[in-house]
């Protein structure tokens, strides 16, 4: 018999933007003892989330399959996964006898778990903070560590945090460690009248930020205290490993279902719009024993390869080769047998606004399906390299640009759809321009299915 499989820890946290989290060189200290797997394992510079937001996102994450496969393309999708698209705890399961536990709201995009446990989210209003979600996460998944190891089989915990999820309301130091200041005091510039005048998330967003705020720092230094915070907790769940035991056995997985807009491009404190704040999430493997420590991969990775990551790493390369995955496994990157797995790849999104768009190292394409309520020009094309916070559309000045990532973009599509037999799902919907968010209460109940 080959070695015990390793167990594997999956943080796939809600709503994280790769680019606040300080091993990905934020400028304030975020994530601590996410910095610490990140120097002692594997950190992904270009890890790409490519069909936002939460239910697509979660759905290639568990799946090893791409939106024109497992057809998931909005965050309130026609129907549950299709039941002949394996899911990672079944995989693990069949193939070698893996118990699960998934830690985070229940729902059908994470179907196949052994159990489900879930944990008040912390969907408050300003006057009702703090939100300890990560506190109230660690009070269920500690036990279900606890319950996994007992258990003996080699296992899955695969665990949601909503910490950088909106409302972000984090307890005290934390709340105010970026932000010293009174952020309705009159005399500072009013930067909120954008958020207050965009009435589809205007109540939901006023709701958890104080009365009569002016200062859109605060909002933001409160996403990075929520940061901070839910560091601090996971830390808890990392040491409570240690004590156990099972630290040198298992591969800790760090990522982000998709990551956040905060200031940039009028879509404040949500996560739609195919921008890099948006689809740039982190990914971190770490397992001492087994993987180099330090290590940084600059290549293009996508959700969809995890799958056959994990798959290939726990030792089922034949399962891998068995089955159909539209990802590619990220283990030849770490072997310096490729530099990438990906030269351009599609985006999807399809919740408040309906888009795709096509994304090389150095381009991209966001190419609108029907008006949206943000008012953005039907075509974008973004210079990348020269144009990081991707503020000038090139559209009408790179007609050629534009042209060629179009047929790119409508050439692959075309081929998924021929390969897959399924139609385009995002050509399957239609939003309009009344969506409202409305309240926490209505919030809260689109995450739930
Ligand atoms: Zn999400």
């Amino acid at each position: 018999m080959p070695e015990k499989s390793p167990n594997l820890l999956i943080f796939a946290v809600d709503s994280l933007r790769a680019d606040h989290c300080s091993c990905y060189g934020y400028h304030r200290l975020t994530t601590p003892h996410i910095d610490r797997l990140a120097a002692r394992g594997v950190r992904f510079q270009n890890h790409f989330s490519p069909y936002i937001p939460t239910t697509p996102a979660y759905t290639t994450i568990l799946t090893g399959r791409d939106v024109m496969a497992h057809e998931m393309v909005s965050l309130t999708p026609k129907g549950p996964i299709a039941p002949d698209i394996p899911t990672l705890p079944e995989l693990l399961r069949e193939e070698a006898g893996y118990a699960s536990i998934r830690v985070g709201f229940a729902g059908d995009f994470f179907r196949g778990f052994d159990k489900y446990v879930s944990y008040d989210e912390g969907w408050l209003a300003w006057p009702d903070r703090p939100a300890r979600k990560a506190e109230n996460l660690n009070q269920v998944a500690l036990p279900a560590l606890e319950e996994l190891v007992r258990n003996g089989s080699p296992w899955l915990l695969f665990i949601r945090h909503m910490d950088p999820h909106a409302p972000y309301l984090p307890p005290p130091p934390f709340d105010s460690l970026f932000y010293g200041k009174d952020p309705t005091d009159p005399n500072l510039p009013d930067t909120m009248g954008p958020v207050r005048n965009f009435p589809p998330f205007a109540d939901f967003h006023l709701s958890w930020m104080p009365e009569g705020i002016r200062d859109i720092a605060h909002p933001v230094a409160m996403y990075d205290g929520a940061l901070a915070y839910m560091d601090a907790c996971i830390a808890v769940l990392l040491n409570r490993l240690e004590e156990l035991g099972q630290a040198e056995d298992t591969l800790i997985v760090f990522t982000a279902d998709h990551g956040e807009t905060l200031t940039e491009h009028d879509c404040y404190f949500d996560h739609h719009g195919l921008y890099e704040p948006t689809i740039h999430v982190p990914l971190i493997l770490c397992q001492p024993s087994r993987l180099p420590q330090g290590k940084l991969i600059s290549g293009i990775t996508l959700h969809q390869d995890l799958v056959p990551s994990l798959l290939e790493y726990v030792g089922l390369e034949v399962a891998v080769k068995a089955r159909t995955f539209d990802g590619k496994s990220v283990l030849p990157l770490l072997r310096g047998e490729r530099a990438t797995n990906y030269s351009e790849f599609y985006l999807t999104e399809c919740t408040w606004m309906r888009k795709r768009g096509w994304r090389t190292a150095e381009w991209k394409l966001i190419d609108a399906l029907e008006p949206d309520f943000h008012q953005k020009p039907p075509v974008e094309l973004y210079n990348l390299v020269e144009d990081p916070g991707e503020n000038v559309n090139l559209a009408e000045r790179e007609p050629e640009v534009l042209n060629l990532l179009k047929r790119r973009m409508m050439a692959w599509v075309n081929r998924r759809i021929d390969e897959t037999g399924k139609p385009d799902p995002i050509l399957q919907y239609h939003l309009g321009l009344d969506k409202r968010i409305g309240s926490i209460a209505t919030a809260k109940r689109l995450q739930e299915r």
